[in-house]
């Protein structure tokens, strides 16, 4: 079994970067090679600013090439629970972006020739019990009624053409959700971003931040030091003390992927036959979907824990676990590939883009970043060129998590309390 990414293993480098050179200077720098800061640095450079993306590690190391590689419709928190606390034409309004930033996915896709096996296989979500069937449906007609979108509700009785499972009540099937490859779409907008003049430096960590005097900041890397006049701070669940005011804000949780060997055509047609990327309504969610070639992808936040190799480890005993209690003809499947990764939770789980005493950022995507981090990437990037650009998460309160300084110490709490719910959902 593998402990490196499955979408990092399949993809294509678009270049080996951890030779080139720190400029002296450029216009913007930007602070992680995620999806956020890759497609920020392709749309600024294609806007004529010179442009260095630094990572203390590599092209697509962060959540971006450790994800579940859905690009689907939705906010976080649910419809309901947005029209609850902002109303019903800002939530609408919200839940939108959503489908613009995957529109935006597909843009990127086309426009740089990008080989990353993106297709509109739609969004299975599955409820636990007849409540949620029914909070399905109630969202439902909010869509309809409000924004005259269409998705549709299956019920225990028909599941069977979406899921080959019994663990599930009921579903809803939104078709505008898409999957992708993300290692290949990592490496692609690296690979576009490169050809507009992007500078990438891998392996250069940033260090310190300062402000220079007369405007513009000095940028301290590992690698050598960069003024530049601009920067922006892509650094989701990975944030750390070169910004402590996003740190605070920001809640990195571990969630983790099991993948397994390459499964049958009649054994994939069976567990997901229309290749639908779906999740459950569990606090302790469940993700899952078939890769480009055919194995299963079952991810979820197995522990209360942060990724490491041993939290991995850990992890993909209790996934493969719960991939068996989901699929029980499943149970004696090989899993070739186990990791995890970092979600950005934000304390509302929204979207918080904007600046902080001069520096930009947009993270807090709350595990629902691979389309909106490509999408906020570019909005940021065009606010940056002086270009006008969409937030919709522009003036939300972004409050910092009580207590939290370093280490997010409060993650087995919130993980007791999310498994307690789980049970009286089940
Ligand atoms: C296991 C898992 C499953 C997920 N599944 C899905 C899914 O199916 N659908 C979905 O929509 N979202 C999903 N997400 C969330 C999604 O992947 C993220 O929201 C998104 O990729 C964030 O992209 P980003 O570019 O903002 O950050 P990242 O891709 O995390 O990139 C941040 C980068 O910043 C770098 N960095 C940090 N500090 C520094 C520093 N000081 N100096 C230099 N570099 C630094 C890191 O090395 C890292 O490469 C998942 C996340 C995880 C972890």
């Amino acid at each position: 079994m593998k402990l490196t990414p499955y979408w990092l293993d399949t993809a294509t480098p678009s270049g080996d970067h951890r030779q080139n050179p720190v400029p002296e200077r450029a216009d913007i720098a930007i602070v992680g090679a995620g999806f956020t800061g890759l497609s920020a640095a392709l749309e600024a450079a294609k806007n004529g600013a010179s442009v260095v993306v630094l990572d203390q590690h590599t092209v697509g190391w962060g959540a971006s090439g450790r994800n579940g590689g859905m690009a689907t419709t939705g906010l976080a928190i649910g419809l309901g629970k947005a029209i609850k606390r902002y109303g019903r034409d800002r939530a609408i309004e919200m839940f939108a972006e959503y489908n613009r930033a995957i529109d935006t996915i597909e843009d990127l896709i086309k426009e740089n020739s990008i080989d990353c096996d993106f297709e509109r296989s739609g969004k299975l979500s599955l409820a636990m019990n007849a409540k949620q069937v029914d909070g399905m449906r109630k969202t439902q007609q909010i869509l309809a009624d409000a924004a005259d979108y269409s998705v549709r509700v299956v019920g225990k009785e028909d599941l069977h053409t979406e899921i080959g499972s019994d663990f599930y009540a009921g579903g809803m099937v939104d078709p505008l959700g898409a999957g992708m490859h993300v290692g290949k779409f990592a490496h692609g907008l690296a690979g576009a971003g490169t050809r507009a003049g992007v500078t990438i430096c891998e392996d250069a960590a940033v260090t310190e931040l300062a402000d220079r005097a007369g405007g513009g900041h000095t940028v301290h890397t590992s690698r050598g030091t960069t003024q530049v006049d601009q920067v922006l701070i892509a650094t989701s669940g990975y944030t750390g003390s070169v910004t402590p005011w996003l740190r605070r804000r920001t809640i990195p949780v571990g969630s983790f992927i099991v993948v397994t060997e390459p499964l049958p055509q009649e054994t994939v047609d069976r567990i997901l036959p229309n290749r639908r990327m779906a999740a459950d309504s569990k606090m302790l969610t469940y993700y899952f979907r078939i890769t480009p070639d055919n194995r299963l992808l079952f991810g979820g936040r197995a522990r209360f824990a942060l990724s490491s190799p041993d939290s991995d480890l850990k992890s993909a005993e209790i996934l493969k676990d719960a991939m068996s209690t989901v699929f029980p003809y499943l149970s004696s499947t090989r899993i070739d590939y186990t990791w995890g990764g970092l979600v950005d939770l934000s304390m509302d789980r929204m979207v918080h883009a904007g600046q902080h005493k001069g520096i930009h950022y947009s993270l807090g995507y709350s595990g629902h970043g691979v389309q909106m981090a490509a999408y906020m990437g570019k909005q940021i990037a065009l606010s940056m060129v002086g270009k006008p650009s969409r937030n919709a998460w522009e003036n939300l309160p972004y409050r910092a998590v009580p207590g939290h300084f370093g280490p997010p110490w409060f993650l087995p709490f919130i993980g007791g309390g999310a498994k307690i719910i789980d049970r009286f959902n089940s």
